[in-house]
């Protein structure tokens, strides 16, 4: 992909673990490689339609300048995230802190992190049986749609679904988001709990009626298991109300633990 490099940002800082670079400072360099599509930018050679590298390196500046952090980790996840949010073009972008000053006992000549950020596609299946089961919903959507690290989030048509399991309840309603998100899986699974926390949603009977439920379905081609998370998640091709709303969403989407797209397993759910 094309890009933008800025190269050696100087700039005055207070971050480290330690209270004199807190209090006293050092200098550090900054790099940011912004990577976008510039086929249409260089025919049209207009400002408006590229990155304005002065303006990004101000946005690095204040960001940079915010707060005191202990890690320049975190300096650049926040810096990283800040320009994928002000700057919609840009759909990638790297980061390097360099901290020629910092506290090792040896001599030596740099020392930096490095990371990569871009937006993230996910999918989220979403379901209600209990009380106002639109408003629950719409309610989600809306909470995602605010968050500074969400945009572009679209909901298929609702569908009322038959209970799943085996616990006596409410017919759902149900549908699937698509959303692109600068949280990581844990994150935005946190960021999920909040929401069905703020529907009062409560875990009495497993499988049971809730206000509230989102389920990270997919995170771009990630496949992880943990105790608390497992994306894809488990079941997907055993669910027609999760896999009709995805194909109506994205019907090629491809699961990354079978390679079958959406439409590929719900034909094969359909036929069994
Ligand atoms: P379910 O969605 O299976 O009906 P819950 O909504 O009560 O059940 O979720 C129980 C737990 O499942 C959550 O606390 C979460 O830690 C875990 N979990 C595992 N994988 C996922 C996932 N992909 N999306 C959401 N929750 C998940
Ligand atoms: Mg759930």
């Amino acid at each position: 992909m094309d890009f933008i490099n800025i190269k050696g940002l100087k700039i005055y800082g207070y971050h480290g673990v330690l209270k004199e670079e807190k209090d006293e400072g050092q200098e550090f360099l900054i790099d940011a490689k912004l990577c976008f599509d510039m086929t249409n930018v260089g025919l049209l050679d207009e400002l408006d339609s590229t990155v304005d590298y002065s303006k990004v390196s101000e946005t690095i500046k204040e960001t940079f300048l915010e707060k005191k952090y202990d890690l320049i980790e975190t300096v650049a996840e926040v810096v990283a995230r800040e320009i994928l949010v002000n700057y919609a073009i840009v759909e990638e972008v790297y980061i390097t802190i360099h901290k020629p000053h910092a506290p090792i006992p040896i001599d030596f000549d740099d020392v930096s992190v490095n990371i990569k950020r871009k937006w993230n596609q996910v999918y989220l299946g979403v379901g209600s049986n209990l009380g106002d089961r639109n408003k629950y919903i719409q309610d989600a959507i809306d909470s995602l749609t605010k968050d500074k690290y969400i945009k572009d989030v679209k909901c298929s048509t609702l569908i009322e679904t038959k209970p799943y399991g085996n616990v006596e309840q409410g017919d759902f309603l149900n549908g699937v988001i698509e959303l692109w998100t600068l949280m990581n899986p844990k994150e935005l699974l946190n960021k999920l709990h909040e929401i069905e926390s703020s529907a009062k949603r409560t875990r009495e009977i497993h499988w049971g009626p809730r206000t509230l439920d989102l389920d990270i379905l997919f995170y771009e081609e990630i496949v992880m298991s943990t105790n608390e998370l497992t994306i894809p998640h488990a079941d997907i091709e055993n669910r027609l109300f999760v896999l009709e709303p995805l194909c109506e969403l994205n019907s090629s989407l491809v699961n990354p633990k079978n390679n079958k797209t959406v439409n590929e397993m719900l034909i094969e759910l359909r036929a069994r």
